[in-house]
């Protein structure tokens, strides 16, 4: 089954393409067309690994499924409403735990390490996610969502989190209550001290609300990763973070120590504060 997400990679083209084109004309700021180039040739690469994955993994859902007593009669609408609420939730974890735990955090490096912020940075994404992040979905398995049913709603919900990848949009009134807008996403994007480790929403930020993790926009954000990218080559964006790690790993004496390092977080604060130039840190109170 062909999934949603790669149905509408041609209207993420022209929506890419008329975002720059509104950027380019007003003239306040820069296209760094060079950048979304990048964006997109991972986005297209991520594609198809993230197919070839799919196909490989959705065997343990189908099974799961299969081995479920559950099944949810996805001939009536409540069973659509809570795949969409439950599959929201699941991707919240799934998100923040791949901000939180270093071995998640190698894979989704690849869609924070842009310093820019527009709808091209939406697709650029992990070549090798798909080798781990099914598994966060079990549970929809477990639970008796078909897997067709998933895939439409994940799919969708995935679409959704492209357009929020825009400075264009500005604050939304009311629905930045309930909704993951371009103002929280930005946020998530943000390496400000107080941006760090916030807004992990798909859909809903309700979920970041209940959980501590809201942050609302209010000073400028800084895009990027703390520890820094300078490169545009896809293959290194995609595997840096494993060469990271491998170092780490070496440094560490026993073996507790090596799975702390593996699954613990990467600390990205205090690899921010070790950046930063002692007066800076002296500024923005970083902490850690
Ligand atoms: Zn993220
Ligand atoms: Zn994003």
């Amino acid at each position: 089954m062909l999934k949603p997400q790669y149905i509408a990679i041609p209207l993420f083209a022209v929506f890419i393409a008329i975002e720059a084109f509104l950027i380019l004309r007003s003239g306040r700021d820069e296209y760094d067309s060079k950048d979304a180039w990048t964006n997109i040739l991972i986005g297209l690469i991520s594609a198809i690994f993230g197919t070839l994955l799919a196909l490989a993994t959705s065997i343990v859902y189908i099974t799961i499924y299969e081995l479920s007593p559950f099944k949810m009669p996805m001939n009536s609408v409540w069973p659509w409403l809570i795949l969409i609420i439950a599959d929201d939730l699941l991707y919240y974890w799934f998100h923040r735990i791949s901000h939180e735990s270093r071995l998640f955090w190698n894979f989704h490096v690849v869609h924070h390490s842009s310093y820019r912020y527009n709808l091209s940075v939406a697709v650029r994404q992990s070549w090798f996610s798909g080798v781990l992040h099914w598994i966060f979905y079990l549970p929809a398995a477990f639970v008796g969502f078909p897997f067709w049913a998933f895939a439409l709603v994940h799919g969708f919900n995935l679409i959704y989190q492209f357009w929020i990848h825009t400075e264009l949009v500005d604050r939304l009134g009311p629905l930045e209550w309930i909704l993951n807008t371009p103002s929280h996403h930005r946020v998530h994007h943000g390496i400000n001290p107080q941006y760090l480790d916030k807004n992990y929403a798909g859909i809903f930020i309700v979920w970041d609300r209940m959980f501590g993790t809201f942050e609302p926009e209010d000073e400028p954000v800084e895009y990027g990763i703390t520890t820094g990218m300078d490169s545009y080559n896809p293959l290194w964006i995609n595997t840096h973070a494993w060469f990271e790690m491998l170092e780490k790993l070496r440094s560490r004496s026993g073996f507790l120590e090596k799975l702390r390092c593996i699954f613990l977080s990467p600390d990205m604060n205090l690899e921010r504060v070790s950046a930063l130039t002692d007066q800076e840190a002296m500024v923005t109170g970083a902490r850690r």
